[in-house]
């Protein structure tokens, strides 16, 4: 065996790959994928249909510019909070790239999961790996035009699940299934035309991805694929051939193991089982999602032969090449940890601490003040009051005691639905005789009925303009 010091070569890309046909393997880390990948699938496909306080959990009305999730109301104005957990999503993601590479894109990714019911859709209509490549070679028949036809119908059928489910989570399933209207004697869905569209639009970007694109949208327009190298150091988890174990490659008889030759008996199956076609054997390449289904193939030949398992395996630059145990405890995951752990704990404290009440009060911009008919000086606000429980409830206004001051409503209560605005005229009155000349400031609180939500907010009482 070579005992040469070995680097890990690293591959550019080879835009000019033929399709690739994987051979579909079983192991241990085809396994956990599948279940990863059905579990966020099966939670993809029924989340729009569960329901939290008689709504649809989570709901993204953009029509009314309102966020349901479990029960909190979004607005446009709490939309922080959406970029905050994407900034904390993205923080999370390349945490966990530095230390266990791929994994998102190997094991959860959604380019990984549709590609792969894909492919299961190609191999359950035409056969495994072999007949396929024979397949697309094969001159076109009547036979070949009906398997094509097949297979690009249920791709045509789970595209459109998929966009259906999409638009699901924005129009709500009840809009999208339960309303019909008749044109005629045909009952038709009663979608308005941007349903259309984005029904349209995501059934053929699921099509076209999933069907067509497959690796190639990783390799050459996902930013994560392209920068997921710059994350990686010595000490980061990636599936690595055993270079020094492996070669030279060769084949020999069976139950031999020529002294000139390496653990690789150059059978291929690591890039028969590949879903992006490309040979683990060459280093470490972009294509390469770290899907494992090479290490599996790979540990399935090494059993056959009676070779050690791990030719292939997942590993780190720093146990393959210098040799040295891997570092997983340094200062650099515990300042990982530590910030995460913060950011998550302000988002859940932001969160739990938040009132789902807002109000905003706006001053009568055309006039500073004015004088009524019995000589108190007006001041007048419009209050907007959001509701944003999930249940309807009366909200009142009142102002904090202030000498010569009264506040005048146009109703002592306001109804509100779950989730409704409204601009709620507001007078202030003072008595010139007992007030401050200039600004007083004045403070607004709205209370719902029960007094469990309770909201206040300054604004200016001015005799400016008399
Ligand atoms: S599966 Fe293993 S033995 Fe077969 S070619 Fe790949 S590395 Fe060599
Ligand atoms: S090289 Fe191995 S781990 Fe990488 S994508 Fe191919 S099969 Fe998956």
């Amino acid at each position: 065996m070579s005992a040469q010091p070995y680097k890990i070569p690293v591959h550019e890309l080879d835009a000019t790959k033929k399709r690739v046909h994987p051979r579909f393997v079983k192991g241990k880390y085809q396994n956990i994928r599948l279940v990863s990948m059905y579990f966020l699938l099966a939670l993809f496909l029924i989340l729009p249909w569960i329901k939290y306080d008689n709504r649809q959990a989570i709901l993204f009305d953009f029509a009314d510019q309102r966020f349901y999730v479990f029960g909190l109301t979004f607005l446009p104005q709490d939309f922080y909070f959406f970029a905050f957990f994407f900034i904390i999503s993205a923080f999370a993601l390349f945490m966990v790239t530095v230390y266990a590479g791929r994994v998102w894109c190997g094991y959860a990714c959604p380019q990984t999961i549709w590609t792969h019911l894909y492919q299961h859709v190609e191999k359950w209509v035409i056969g495994d790996r072999n007949k396929r490549i024979k397949f697309d070679k094969a001159p076109t028949d009547a036979k070949k035009i009906a398997k094509r036809s097949l297979i690009y119908f249920i791709w045509f059928i789970i595209a459109l699940i998929t966009a259906l489910t999409f638009v699901s989570y924005v129009v709500g399933t009840q809009d999208l299934y339960f309303n019909w209207q008749s044109a005629g004697a045909i009952p038709l869905p009663n979608w308005s035309g941007m349903t259309l569209i984005f029904i349209g639009i995501f059934t053929f970007a699921t099509y076209v991805n999933a069907g067509y694109m497959r690796e190639h949208m990783c390799t050459h327009i996902c930013p994560y694929g392209r920068f997921q190298s710059v994350m990686f150091d010595k000490d980061t988890l990636i599936v690595s051939y055993d270079y020094n174990r492996g070669e030279p490659r060769g084949p020999r008889k069976k139950g031999t193991h020529p002294d000139h030759l390496g653990d690789c008996i150059e059978c291929t199956m690591c890039v028969q089982v590949c879903p992006t076609g490309i040979d683990i054997r060459d280093g470490l390449q972009v294509e390469c999602i770290q899907c494992a289904a090479c290490v599996d193939a790979c540990n399935e030949i090494m059993d056959k032969v009676g070779y050690p398992r791990g030719l292939i395996r997942y590993t780190t630059e720093r146990q393959l090449v210098e040799n040295e145990d891997t570092k997983i405890l340094s200062w650099r995951i515990f300042a990982y940890s530590i910030l995460l752990a913060g950011l998550i704990g302000i988002l859940l404290y932001t969160l739990t601490d938040r009132v789902p009440l807002e109000i905003d009060i706006r001053r009568d911009r055309n006039q500073l003040s004015s004088m009524n008919a019995q000589g108190l000086i007006e001041n007048s606000y419009i209050v907007k009051i959001t509701n944003k429980t999930q249940d309807k409830h009366n909200y009142t206004i009142a102002m904090e005691p202030q000498d010569g001051l009264s506040l005048q409503l146009r109703f002592n209560e306001l109804p509100l639905d779950p989730g409704e605005s409204y601009d709620m005229p507001v007078s202030i009155y003072g008595d010139p005789a007992v007030i401050n000349k200039g600004q007083t400031p004045v403070t607004l609180t709205v209370t719902s009925e029960d007094g469990t939500y309770s909201v206040s907010k300054e604004n200016i009482f001015t005799t400016q303009g008399q």
